[in-house]
Order: C-alpha cells, then structure tokens, then sequence
C-alpha cells in the first residue's frame, strides 16, 4: 500500500480538497484503485450538528456517515465510494481515546496526546488500508493550514507514520498559494517558504509542492520555491485558478503531470492516463448547446457551500443534455414577503433542496405551489418532497391548516409527521434516518423509467420525518402517484403528478450520487423536463 498526505499552507480555501480529489482522478486514469480520506482537526464528532454557514453542506456516506463536503468532490471525481472511516475528526479521536481509558484498556499508564492520540490518528490510516486491501494509494488529505496548533497532532502522526511504513512508500505533498502583489507586479514565493519550513519543523519534508497561482508559474519562481523549500524544481507544480469549472482541475494538475511525478515519487509502475471521457465531460461543460435556467430555493441561498452537491448533480445532469444549467438562486423567506411569481418569475425548472427548522418554510410552500400550478418542472429533495406534500394537501386534498409537524406540532392535518421510533429520540448528532436504504419502484411511473425500468433502488437519507400514511388513501384519490416505498418500512419515498411535464418529490438525497460518469437519473429527467418546457413554450 501507498500513501500520499495532503496539507495546506499559507490560507485555507486553496482547493486541497480538490487537488486531493484531482489526483484521485489521475491516478485512477492511470489504472490505479485509490480511495481518499480527509482529516478535520475540529472537535466535533462529525460535521453533522454543524450550522451550514460554519460548514457548508453536509455529505452522506452509504453508511449512513455524516462527513465533510470534500468527501461529495473525492466521490465525484473518483470511483471510489467510501464509508465513515474515510473522514476522521479530532472530536472522534479524543472521544475514542476517552473511552478506552475509561475502560482501563491503557492499563494504568498516564494517557497523553504522544503516543496516544498519535497512535489513535495512525490507528485510521491503518483501518482503512486493512478494510480496503484492493487498493493501490490511500490519499489522506489533512483540513486546516499548517502552522494550526489544532493540526499539529495529525501532522505529527503522519511524520511517524511515514517512518513506520518506510518513507518510499508515501509522498507528502503540500498545497500553498502564491499571492500576486499587485503594485510590485510580482509573484511572491515567501510565504510557501515559510509555511515548508513550518512543515520541516515538524520533521516532514514535502516530496511535491502545488502552487496554487491566479497565473502561471514562471521558470524562476519555481527555481526558487525548489531551492528554498529542498524539493526538486520539477516537482513544483502550478495549479492555476480555473476558468470555467472545476472538473478542469485534474487536466490543469496534469499539464505539470503531477500523476507522473507522484507514481515515480511512490515507486509504482502505470501507463500514462488517457483522459478522453474527462476531456469530453469538460468540453460538454465548456460548449453547451442550450442553457436552462433552474431556481434552487432555500434559507442558506448567500452561502457557497450550503447546496453543494445538488449544484454539482444539476451541472453533471446538464453535461449529459449538453446543456449549461444557470443556477438561480432564490431566498426562500423573500419568497414569503414578495410571492413567488414576484421573486421565482420565469424559469425553466424549479429545485427545493433539503432543509431543517420553520424558518422560510412557508415560502418553499408557495414555490411548490407556483410549480405545480404554472406547470413549471420541479424538483423537490427531503424538505423539498415534504412542502410538495403540505402544498398538493392544503391546495388539492382541501385539508386545510396540513404541514409538517416539525413547524406545527398541532396542525390539523400532520401530513408530514414523526415515526413512533422518531418520537423517542431526544440527542441531536447521528440520530435521524441516515445513510442508503433500498426502495421499491412502482412500474410505469415516470420515476420507474427514469430508473431505466429498475425495480429496487438504493438512495441515500437525512431525516427524520416521514410522509404520514394515514393520508395516503386521500392523497392517491386526489392523483398523487406514489412511486416507490421503503423496501424495509414501505416509507413513501417518491412522490408524483402524471398531469404535470416534471413534478416529482423524493424523500432521499439523491444529489450523493451523482458523478460525471453517471449523471443521477432524477437530475437527468429534471434537467431534460426543464429544456423541453424552455424548447416548447414559444418566446
Ligand atoms: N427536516 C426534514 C426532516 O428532518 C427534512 C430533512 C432534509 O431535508 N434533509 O425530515
């Protein structure tokens, strides 16, 4: 097994997640089995109890893991699929330290962060190379800047780690940025100096550094930055700001051929990549033919990240369709104050992603509403699917006062309400329905074709309210096509209107499992119903 570290230097947001995630991509072009992991030195457990304006989205795993949205880029940009020991916090590696000397496993000795805590860090890499023995490289990428006093424990095991395993074996690699001073017109290489020597503090010296540059890296610069940080000059590669998507990242690393130095770095034998489907996908992304414009509604519309996944699987879906998807976003609560024809106005699709809490509810209420009756195709995830069925309740059904007992707990009409099972929970981390589960698809319904006519499907979840089925006999009376049930539960999963050119709700997550290779199907439908609406309603 191979190893290469990831770290950061200088500023965080250099896109280390997607340098990590490029490599993924390289190395598996080069016929190699990869699977990547990622290091929060934060003290949370996991991400899950984390505000999306402190963390961005929150990715699910099959396994039902709540992890950092960089894990949704290491599987988009890869193969691999990966489970809850590919994201390691310090939260977890203080927890599991906690409990085995609360169960006297370190029979008696003092408990302290070296060797402990390291020890319980090299524990994962580890783990994760004995559960995945198929695989070549194990990329672990390290969150935060060097120089962090959070970081430092994770660094220091990986300096050990390295020793342990034999330094031929892994390859350290470090992301800096180059700042362009303006009024001097220079490129400064200063502070990559300085973050290396931070790192040669620690003992690690970087086999590779990228530079992260709004241009190109000119030959003296990278004379300098090999000079002064010990590296060899080849092995200082650019990673320049790309122009249109970030699905070009793997081909920028790859014109200073990173995959090339890092498998003759590790000693592995690989043909050179051939990266034709890639190069397609991005040409398909860069070269549209149509455009669509598909208004995503929800409270945390301002942040970047909040709705990351469901940006990239409409961006993918587009690809497929050769279609460029304009992402309109719409505050949901302004939806409230304004109405939605005011605030949505004229787009081709609508999506109303997941979401928790009352706060701006009412308005995804209304743009349900004003999709459903201006027969405009929608899209609505988790929350997305639930106001769908508040709105076909209140507006088709006549039961009136009907919502979702997470905002009303003593509505009339709790269409959208707890299981029995539910009721009794009362911590907050780890609890709701999470993680895959399979689900059965009624023949004949547009979902079912979607699916390309499969019977079972497996999705991914985050909720904990379910669609309530002492409501089903009024709901399927009044024309709600439900289309797939829980296997395990028979839980409402995907609910449709035939009546409609594209409404369709799913209680799971469907934005987990998209990748450039494979578009989800449901994005795919969506996107392809948004074109034809556009293409058949004259200008
Ligand atoms: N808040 C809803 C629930 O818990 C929807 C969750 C979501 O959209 N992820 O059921």
């Amino acid at each position: 097994m191979k190893y290469i570290f990831v770290t950061g230097g200088v500023v965080s947001s250099l896109g280390k997640g997607l340098a990590s995630a490029s490599i993924g991509t390289l190395l598996e072009h080069r016929g190699l089995k990869v699977t990547i992991q990622k290091f929060d030195p934060y003290l949370n457990v996991d991400p899950g109890t984390m505000s999306p304006y402190q963390h961005g989205e929150v990715y699910v795993l099959n396994d039902g893991a709540e992890t950092d949205l960089d894990l949704g880029h290491y599987e988009r940009f890869t193969n691999c699929v990966l489970t809850r020991f590919n994201n390691l916090t310090s939260g977890q590696v203080f927890e599991s330290v906690i409990k085995k000397e609360r169960k006297g496993d370190y029979l008696g000795k003092t408990v302290q962060f070296i060797p402990h805590v390291t020890d319980e860090i090299k524990a994962r890499i580890h783990d994760l190379s004995s559960m995945n023995p198929e695989v070549d490289v194990i990329i672990t990428e390290i969150g935060g800047t060097v120089g962090d006093i959070e970081g430092h424990l994770f660094l220091e095991a990986l300096r050990q780690f390295s020793l342990e395993v034999g330094r031929e074996n892994v390859c350290f690699i470090h992301v800096t940025l180059l700042p362009l001073i303006r009024a001097a017109g220079e490129i400064k290489t200063k502070p990559t100096q300085q973050s290396v020597a931070k790192l040669r503090e620690i003992g690690i010296q970087p086999d590779i550094i990228i530079c992260r540059t709004e241009h190109d890296l000119d030959e003296d610069n990278r004379r300098k930055i090999a000079m002064f940080c010990n590296v060899e000059k080849k092995n200082v590669v650019a990673f320049r700001d790309v122009k249109h998507t970030i699905y070009e990242c793997p081909l920028d690393l790859r014109r200073d051929k990173i995959d090339r130095i890092v498998v003759d770095n590790l000693g592995i034998e690989s043909p050179t990549p051939d990266l034709q489907d890639w190069e397609d996908f991005v040409d398909r992304l860069i070269k549209p033919k149509h455009t669509v414009d598909i208004a995503v509604a929800g409270k945390y519309i301002e942040l970047q990240d909040a709705y990351k996944s469901i940006y990239e699987s409409l961006t993918i879906a587009g690809a497929a369709h050769h279609t460029k998807v304009n992402i309109v976003r719409v505050d949901s609560e302004s939806i409230e104050e304004h109405g939605a024809q005011n605030i949505i106005g004229e787009v081709d699709g609508i999506l109303i992603p997941g979401g928790f809490g009352d706060r701006g509810i009412e308005g995804k209420i209304q743009a349900a509403h004003y999709a459903r009756s201006m027969r405009i195709p929608y899209f609505g995830i988790c929350l997305g699917m639930q106001v769908a069925t508040i709105e076909f309740a209140r507006n088709v059904c006549g039961l009136e006062g009907a919502d979702t007992t997470e905002c009303h707990k003593d509505t009339p009409h709790p269409v959208i309400c707890l299981q029995e099972e539910q009721k009794r929970v009362e911590d907050m981390g780890a609890t709701m329905r999470l993680g895959a589960s399979e689900s059965n698809l009624l023949p004949g319904t547009r979902a079912a074709k979607l699916y390309g006519g499969a019977d079972v499907i497996s999705e991914r979840h985050r909720h904990r309210y379910e669609f309530n089925p002492d409501y089903l006999d009024q709901f399927q009376d009044a024309g709600m096509i439900i289309a797939s049930t829980s296997v395990r539960e028979g839980l409402v999963e995907i609910i449709e209107l035939s009546d409609h050119p594209f409404y369709l709700g799913a209680q799971f997550h469907p934005e987990f499992q998209s990748k450039p290779n494979k578009p989800h199907p449901l994005f795919s439908g969506f996107v392809k119903a948004a074109l034809d609406a556009k293409v058949t309603v004259p200008a």
